[in-house]
C-alpha cells in the first residue's frame, strides 16, 4: 500500500536527505506537498522528480519561476504563507517538518490537525511552543516522532521501557567547528569559520548554532519538552567523534547508548518506517577502526548557551519562545556581521532579562507565543542599536 507523504522544507538539508530516501522506493509513496522558501527552481525539480501534487514556495516573489518550471507537469504551483499552510494541512499519513526556524511552527500545527504522523526536525517549534504542539497532536490523534538525531536516539533507547525507570538522559555534542580554537580567538570568528562542521553536513544556520552550542541548548530544551524530563535529569556532554548520539541512564545502573554514523538519513529513515526497522543506506561502524570514544563536559565559559538552556527550562511558559526568537535574531545579526560570535549569548541573555516579567504563566496560546516571538526580535534589534561593549 502506498503512503501519502508531504515534505515541508524539501529544499533544505533535512528535506534533501528525506527525498533521497523516498526516491529510492518511489512506488511506496504518493507525494502530496513539497515546500520551500525561496528556491523555486530546486523545489520544482524535486516536485517533478517525486511526482508531487503541489509545490509551494513561502516567498511570494517565486511564483513566476515556479509556474514556469512546473508548466505542463500537472503539478500545482503556489506561493505565500497561506498557500504553505493549506498545503501542509492536506491529509497525509506522514509529514516531514523540516522548515528552518520559528516559521516551521504553524505548518507543523497545520499538519498535526490533519491527524497523521509528524516527523519533527524543526526543533524551534518544540522550544517555542512544545506544550501547544503536543496538545494539538493529542487532540487530533496525531503522532509526533523526533528526527533530531539525539532525540531519535533517546526515543530508540526508550522503546519498550517505562519512563519511571529512567534516571537521566545525556545528549552528546560535537562541540562544533570552533571547539579547538583558543578562547581569546573566538570573538574574531567569522560566519564562514563558524559555519564549518567537523562531522555533520547540515544547513548553514544549524551549523553555526553547533559552533556556539545554541543548537545543543535547543536540544536540551527539546528533550525536556518531548520526554517530559525535569531539567536536573538532562545533561550535555562533548563527544568529538559524534558516533554516540545520546544515552539513557536507567535506575538499575544500565546506560543505553545509541551509536551510528553521523548521517541524518538514519533518524529520518527511522521516523519514516517506525515502528519497523528497515534497511537504510547509511555507513556501518567498524569499531576496531573507531578505536576510541572521547567525552568531556562542556566548558560554560566557551559555551554559555548551555547554562542558559537550563535557565530557560526553569523559566515561565513563554521563556522558550523568547529564547528561540532571541537566538534566531542573534544568529541573523552575526551572519550580517553586525555582532561578534561571542556577542550572541550575551544578547540572548539580555533579551531574556528585559522580557522576564512578560514570560511568566503556566499556560500559553499560539497568539501569546507569536507575540513573544515578535517582541524578542524587537528587543534584540534594539539592544544591537544600543551597542553595549560586548557587541
Ligand atoms: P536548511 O536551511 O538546509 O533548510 C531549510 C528549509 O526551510 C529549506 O527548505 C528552506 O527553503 C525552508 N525555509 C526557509 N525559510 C522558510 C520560511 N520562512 N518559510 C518556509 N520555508 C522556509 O535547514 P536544515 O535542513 O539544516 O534544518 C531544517 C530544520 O531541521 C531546522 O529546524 C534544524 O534545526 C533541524 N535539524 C536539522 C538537522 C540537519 O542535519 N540539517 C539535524 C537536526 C535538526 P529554501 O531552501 O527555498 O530557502
Amino acid at each position: 500500500m502506498t503512503r501519502r507523504i508531504s515534505i515541508l522544507g524539501a529544499t533544505g538539508s533535512v528535506g534533501q536527505s528525506t527525498i533521497d530516501l523516498i526516491a529510492r522506493d518511489p512506488d511506496a509513496y504518493d507525494v502530496v506537498a513539497v515546500t520551500g522558501g525561496g528556491n523555486a527552481e530546486g523545489l520544482a525539480r524535486d516536485a517533478i522528480r517525486l511526482g508531487a501534487e503541489v509545490a509551494v514556495c513561502a516567498d511570494d516573489g517565486c511564483l513566476p519561476v515556479l509556474r514556469d518550471a512546473l508548466a505542463g507537469t500537472g503539478i500545482e504551483a503556489a506561493t505565500g504563507r497561506a498557500a504553505l499552510l493549506e498545503a501542509a494541512a492536506r491529509p497525509v499519513d506522514w509529514t516531514m517538518s523540516a522548515i528552518v526556524g520559528f516559521a516551521g511552527l504553524e505548518p507543523g500545527l497545520a499538519a498535526l490537525a490533519a491527524g497523521g504522523t509528524l516527523a519533527l526536525a524543526n526543533k524551534e517549534s518544540l522550544v517555542s511552543a512544545g506544550p501547544i504542539l503536543l496538545a494539538e497532536a493529542e487532540r487530533h490523534g496525531a503522532t509526533v516522532l523526533p528526527v533530531d538525531s539525539e532525540h531519535s536516539a533517546i526515543f530508540q533507547a526508550l522503546a519498550g521501557e517505562d519512563m519511571a525507570s529512567v534516571e537521566s538522559v545525556v545528549v552528546t555534542a560535537s562541540g562544533g567547528g570552533l571547539r579547538d580554537w583558543p578562547l581569546e580567538r573566538l570573538s574574531a570568528a567569522t560566519p564562514e569559520e563558524a559555519g564549518r562542521h567537523p562531522n555533520w553536513d547540515m544547513g548553514n544556520r544549524i551549523t553555526i548554532d553547533s559552533a556556539s552550542m545554541f543548537n545543543k541548548a535547543m536540544e536540551l530544551i527539546e528533550a525536556h519538552e518531548l520526554f517530559h524530563l525535569d531539567p536536573a535529569r538532562i545533561e550535555a556532554v562533548i563527544h568529538p567523534q559524534s558516533l554516540i548520539h545520546a544515552l539513557v541512564q536507567f535506575r538499575d545502573g544500565a546506560m543505553m547508548a545509541h551509536m551510528g554514523a553521523p548521517d541524518m538519513r538514519h533518524a529520518i529513515g527511522y521516523a519514516l518506517h517506525w515502528p519497523e526497522r528497515r534497511h537504510l543506506p547509511v555507513d556501518r561502524l567498524n569499531l576496531a577502526e573507531v578505536a576510541r570514544l572521547d567525552f568531556h563536559a562542556p566548558d560554560p565559559v566557551r559555551y554559555p548557551a548551555i547554562p542558559l538552556a537550563f535557565e530557560v527550562m526553569r523559566g515561565g511558559a513563554l521563556t522558550g519562545a523568547a529564547f528561540n526568537a532571541a537566538k534566531e535574531a542573534a544568529l541573523d545579526h552575526f551572519i550580517a556581521r553586525a555582532i561578534r560570535f561571542t556577542a550572541m549569548a550575551p544578547l540572548v541573555e539580555e533579551v531574556l532579562r528585559r522580557m522576564a516579567p512578560r514570560l511568566d504563566g503556566d499556560t500559553i496560546t499560539l497568539d501569546m507565543v507569536s507575540e513573544t516571538d515578535r517582541a524578542a526580535r524587537r528587543e534584540a534589534a534594539q539592544i544591537v542599536t544600543e551597542r553595549p561593549a560586548w557587541i
